[in-house]
């Protein structure tokens, strides 16, 4: 196929819940959205660890019940974030896998995989979801895949965009660029609407997934496409929703059978998948049932829920994402009555009060609900990809004018937050400032960065902080410039200049404690590699594990066969005996044994049988 010779480029959907891959195909003038082996076009962003092998996307999620805590999911939640962040304190308490801080306060999950204790990093669990994606599409396009465009929250700041970048480079991957959520979605919308967007449009992107929400306000003319305001809770989606679930039936059941469960890492798994269940139907029935059999103690769980009390136990959550949706439109300076369409994104975007909340929200306006909420972000990815990669004359071309979510700055006077790039600029963006010295004589300014809205800067993010030794005679208020700038990835570098001495110095922001250093990444890039050539090994002896296994299966069936049975000497029966009896026991030790020895005594019992007996 001619497939085959291309250097693809991917657009990939890093969910909290699912993730997605897709592709521009040139020859077909379209994107196709990549089923993965099970013939999903949506992969369950969870990575398992078990006695033998790693399991990574739908495998992983079926064998969560048996292995709550070595199954880890939710990771984006995670990602660039501290362990003593508040939302990560709130969220241990539901997870059933275990979280430890490092020395640096960096997040690391607890795992036992081959029997031996690991603790592994968001960016590394990240890194083999957006392996098996890339697999996913090698796969399809039959060829290599590198070259990758990954989707981040529009709000997703500074730390948690380095982080996912890192992740990629943790898989070997070229990420191109870092695109926001809703804006690839929006690219999605917009190639379908395309024809008829000669006059300008306001489009709304309201994104409601697993585990964060994002509202987007583009305005589209012809092939530009400008982001006007970005608002968003990068930790707001449909596992808060299962959370609430959960909690209310826990309560419930500890009333009906005076047992808790909320230690029970394995009766709260599979609570939480009944309830998700239960929350998808929800969407479509007015009630539904939640049964768990022998949740705890050997007590069935059986009960229901109305779509009224759902709604009833999430209301402060939705009124919550109608505040952003505001906040937004306030931000982009528009009316409601200035939107023209308003479109449904994210799995979550599916709840029929959701709906009815956004759409009284704009005073009736019908919602747009013709494209895929699953699949946009993957769309819009991938068509990014295709722009990025030379040689695809007919991807439509398109210009992507994106903004940072937050306000950035540097601490000044009296912790005084002084912003140098607002939030809502398009990027990429360079934007000098100057300052004075705070006192007379310094031999060093301390330059600490922050991002955020608040007015003192310690209640902002601190992104990090650097020293300008300049000249240690200066005065109070001596000039120096500070320069920040934004790629097109929306990662930040700032530097600072003190032109008299000439002294200069900055960094690419990188979040002092939460970031993974070069070396550190070095390190986990080759762990991929072994993960995956372990991954590989086992596959291989599971594959002549059952080679084995089927041909004794096939040797005793006919071997046992009375016709068959009468053919074969009795002598020769009773080598065939012995030889199924070793395989038996090879395989019953399965485990300790190296795959060598399953491939060798299955070409041993074949030249054995093929003179006895004809076997396919
Ligand atoms: P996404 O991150 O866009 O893949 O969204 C995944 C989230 O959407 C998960 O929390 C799902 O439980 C939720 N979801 C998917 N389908 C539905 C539905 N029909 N009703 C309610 N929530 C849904």
């Amino acid at each position: 196929m001619a497939k085959q010779n291309k250097e693809w480029a991917v657009g990939i959907d890093l969910g909290t819940t699912y993730s997605c891959v897709a592709v521009w195909l040139e020859e077909h003038c379209r994107v196709e959205i990549i089923h993965n082996d099970q013939g999903n076009r949506t992969t369950p962003s969870s990575v398992a660890f078990t006695e033998n092998q790693r399991l990574i996307g739908d495998a992983a999620k079926n064998q969560a019940a048996i292995n709550p805590t070595n199954t880890i999911f939710d990771v984006k939640r995670l990602i660039g974030r501290r362990f003593s962040d508040p939302i990560i304190q709130d969220d241990l308490k539901l997870w059933s896998f275990k979280v430890i801080a490092d020395s640096g306060d960096k997040p690391m999950i607890v795992v036992s995989y081959k029997g031996l204790e690991k603790h592994i990093s968001a960016e590394e669990i990240s890194s083999m979801i957006l392996t098996k994606m890339r697999e996913i599409a090698e796969a399809y396009l039959e060829s290599q895949v590198k070259n990758v465009v990954v989707t981040v929250p529009a709000y997703f700041n500074d730390s948690q965009r380095q982080a996912t970048k890192d992740a990629g480079t943790i898989a070997g991957l070229n990420v191109m660029r870092i695109i926001n959520e809703p804006t690839a979605a929006a690219l999605a919308y917009g190639l379908h609407k395309r024809a008829n967007c000669v006059e300008e449009r306001n489009i709304f992107i309201f994104d409601l997934g697993g585990g964060t929400f994002d509202v987007s306000l583009l305005t589209i003319k012809g092939d530009v496409f400008e982001v006007k305001a970005t608002a968003g809770d990068t930790h707001l989606g449909g596992e808060d929703l299962d959370n609430r679930m959960v909690k209310y039936f826990v309560e419930e059941f500890k009333r009906k059978n005076k047992v808790d469960i909320s230690r029970n890492p394995r009766a709260l798994r599979r609570l939480r998948t009944a309830c998700e269940r239960a929350k998808r139907t929800l969407s479509y029935a007015v009630d539904t049932t939640i049964e768990v059999d022998a949740l705890s103690e050997s007590i069935d769980f059986c009960s229901s829920i109305t779509r009224a009390r759902f709604e009833e136990l999430n209301m402060d959550l939705f009124k919550k994402c109608m505040d952003t949706v505001d906040r937004c439109l306030v931000d982009s300076k528009m009316e409601k009555s200035d939107v023209d369409d308003v479109v449904l994104v994210g799995g979550s975007s599916r709840i029929p009060k959701v709906q009815q909340l956004l759409r009284d929200f704009f005073k009736g306006k019908e919602l747009c609900l013709s494209i895929n909420p699953d699949e946009a972000v993957a769309y819009g990815a991938a068509v990014q990809a295709a722009l990025l990669s030379k040689g695809n004359k007919y991807v439509p071309n398109l210009v992507l004018l994106d903004v940072t979510p937050l306000s950035l700055g540097i601490s000044v006077k009296e912790d005084l937050m002084s912003v140098v790039i607002p939030k809502n600029t398009t990027i990429p963006v360079q934007k000098t400032k100057g300052y004075g010295r705070s006192e007379d004589f310094q031999s060093a300014v301390l330059i600490e960065v922050y991002e955020g809205e608040r007015t003192r800067a310690s209640d902002n993010n601190l992104l990090g902080f650097f020293n300008l030794y300049g000249d240690p005679y200066a005065r109070r208020d001596h000039p120096l410039t500070v320069c920040f700038s934004i790629d097109a990835d929306g990662i930040l570098s700032v530097t600072a200049e003190e032109e008299s001495s000439g002294s200069k110095n900055g960094i690419t922001v990188t979040n002092d404690k939460g970031r993974l250093s070069t070396q550190q990444i070095m390190r986990l890039i080759q762990e991929a590699e072994k993960y995956k050539a372990e991954d590989q090994k086992y596959q291989k002896k599971v594959q002549a594990i059952n080679a084995l296994d089927d041909f004794v299966y096939k040797i005793r069936n006919a071997i046992e066969d009375v016709e068959n049975s009468y053919k074969v000497h009795p002598q020769d029966k009773m080598k065939v005996n012995m030889a199924i009896a070793e395989a038996r026991e090879l395989l019953d030790a399965s485990q300790q044994t190296e795959t060598e020895v399953f491939v060798n005594h299955l070409n041993e019992v074949k030249s054995l049988i093929e003179p006895i007996m004809r076997i396919n």
